[in-house]
């Protein structure tokens, strides 16, 4: 199949549900593109490929639907792959950034032997909004040392501009809205 034919076939399995978590957010469920095995290996591999000639030496997965891609992209580049979680969720010491959410702060936090200084990083995550959850992520890697080579992701909501916060980085998406 055709990239461009890859696209729609993922496209086609995201699913909207409005008013989800709250009135006025249409959600965009990815459960149906999960339960299709053909689908979500087609999506692992057109987040990865514009990496593959690159050397990345470790993908950093944001909790917690970067996870689910995270891990297999790791594994398609051959790197390691580490979790950035949400507070109080990782065993050893951590470091730790605080952001701002349309109501209030929430934080984010990675173990702080995770990644090595000058390690190249390759950030992935589902879905691309405000840009505020990756931008806290870039910044926790920057604490780290990591020269981020790129974030991926399944989803852009275009119109939430949250491009615009990872101005210096390479963005990858897929399938935009
Ligand atoms: P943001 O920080 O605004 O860019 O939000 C990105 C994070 O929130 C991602 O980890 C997504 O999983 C989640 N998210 C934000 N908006 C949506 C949405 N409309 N549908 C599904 N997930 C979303």
């Amino acid at each position: 199949m055709s990239s461009k034919n890859n696209i729609k076939a993922i496209a086609n399995r995201i699913r909207d549900i409005p008013d989800f978590p709250k009135k006025g957010i249409i959600f965009k469920d990815i459960t149906p593109l999960l339960s299709d095995i053909e689908t979500f290996r087609i999506s692992v591999k057109e987040m990865a490929a514009p990496h593959m000639d690159q050397y990345i030496d470790v993908v950093v997965g944001i909790e917690s639907r970067g996870f689910i891609f995270g891990a297999p992209i790791a594994e398609i580049l051959g790197c390691s792959f580490v979790p950035v979680r949400k507070p109080g969720k990782l065993p050893a010491k951590t470091k730790s950034v605080s952001y701002e959410l349309e109501y209030g702060k929430d934080s984010l936090e990675i173990h702080e032997d995770a990644i090595h200084a000058g390690q190249k990083i390759l950030i992935v995550d589902d879905l691309l909004a405000t840009g505020g959850t990756a931008e806290a992520t870039c910044k926790l890697v920057n604490k780290l040392k990591g020269n981020i080579l790129g974030f991926t992701v399944l989803i852009e909501l275009e119109f939430l501009k949250g491009r615009e916060k990872l101005k210096q980085y390479n963005v990858h998406s897929l399938v935009k809205y």
